[in-house]
């Protein structure tokens, strides 16, 4: 629409305010085909066909999210208290360098270097820090004093929770982007008494920064949408005398309202990492929440069979096809939003979503829904029902 008004600047400048707005409403109408219930379906439908069974773990992200920002209440601390009480399942190794110490709802991820540990995240609060964190990485013989840096994937408490206290702790340095800084500095997106307070302001980074730590190097790939300043970081992992490239999703669900930039912002992000994944060769696909990566059945499943193929090299074009199933899902609920602009309802709702996951097989219902969720009894009974921790293995 900005290139038609350029090309045609002179012819416009003669034509009134009110001339000059119909004639652009009339420019825009062909280019953009109303928003109806079909198309919606059709990007879920395709969203579904591209995650194939592998990754139909994915499919939550399809259903239909609130148009309005949800504020702190006391029934999303009660829902959070459900995610965060959930069993954790049992820390483990992933690769030579990379191990879990997360939760059942929300991942930590440690990469050994040559001189010291990186941690990705940590979790909601002190207290899960400490269990999980810290008594996760001494039974996996990872010394926690070691840790360098805590990487803060994004500004949400469940990221952030334990992080100044472990910064602290063992004297590391936090690093979160330079936008997510910002939000957590002047005003939290969300907030609940069940997080720890943000950490304080220390290494902030951009896109394309890279963070080196002995023989390892983060590179901070920034995809807005979920935040403002989501990072996802790519770096190299290593199984069996194997070199392989690793990109944790730094930031998943839509859970800010009917925001079309922010949407418009996702879309393109994970279009620009598709680029990024095929240029580095990432064939590791990872997430900050194990329900969105099956990390608790690999675990378990590399732990069974340790010389056996690693079960999270899943592959160049599995990377591509997740991407591509979280884009079109964020174009279904840009479509979703478009409709409501409308006047419209979309359908259905959440339950239709729920139904994709065969429960147990890799994480629980309960552990991929997206927080904060609606408080509608649509979106909030079926998840209430199916949450269950059938993949925990111990804490
Ligand atoms: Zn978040």
């Amino acid at each position: 629409m900005v290139r038609s008004i350029t090309s045609r600047g002179l012819a416009l400048a003669a034509l009134s305010g009110t001339a000059l707005a119909a004639l652009v409403a009339c420019t825009a109408t062909p280019s953009a085909p109303p928003a109806t219930q079909g198309s919606v379906d059709q990007f879920v439908a395709q969203a579904r066909q591209t995650a194939g069974e592998d990754l139909k773990f994915l499919m939550p992200i399809c259903a239909p999210q609130p148009a309005v920002r949800a504020v702190p209440s006391a029934a999303m601390d009660e829902g959070l208290a459900k995610l965060i009480n959930q069993p954790a399942p049992a820390p483990g190794q992933a690769f030579d360098n990379l191990y879990y110490v997360g939760a059942a709802w929300v991942s930590a991820w440690v990469l050994k270097t040559s001189e010291g540990l990186i941690l990705i995240d940590a979790l909601n609060n002190n207290r899960e820090a400490a269990d999980l964190i810290e008594g996760g990485m001494r039974r996996l013989g990872l010394d926690p004093a070691q840790i360098r840096y805590v990487v803060v994937t994004h500004g949400h408490g469940d990221h952030y929770g334990g992080a100044q206290m472990l910064a602290d702790r063992f004297k590391a340095r936090v690093v979160a982007s330079e936008i997510d800084w910002k939000m957590m500095e002047t005003g939290l997106e969300f907030d609940s008494k069940l997080w720890d307070r943000p950490p304080r302001r220390d290494v902030s980074v951009k896109d394309g920064d890279t963070l080196t730590l002995g023989d390892s190097t983060i590179r901070f790939v920034i995809t807005p949408g979920h935040t403002l300043g989501t990072i996802s970081p790519v770096f190299e992992v290593r199984s069996g005398g194997r070199k392989h490239t690793a990109m944790i999703w730094g930031g998943t669900s839509f859970n800010f309202g009917r925001d079309m930039l922010r949407l418009d912002g996702y879309i393109a992000a994970t279009e620009r990492m598709r680029k990024i994944a095929a240029e580095m060769g990432i064939d590791v696909p990872l997430s900050n929440h194990p329900g969105y990566d099956g990390t608790v059945a690999k675990l378990k499943a590399r732990a069974a069979a340790p010389n056996g193929p690693n079960p999270f090299v899943s592959g160049q074009p599995v990377v591509d096809r997740a991407l591509q199933v979280l884009g079109t899902c964020a174009r279904a609920q840009k479509t979703r939003f478009q409709m409501m602009a409308q006047g419209l309802q979309p359908q259905p709702g959440l339950a239709a979503f729920v139904d994709d996951l065969a429960p147990g097989t890799l994480n629980t219902a309960q552990a991929v829904r997206p927080f904060p969720f609606s408080a509608t009894a649509d979106e909030h009974g079926p998840l209430g029902a199916h949450g269950h921790a059938s993949d925990a293995a111990g804490s």
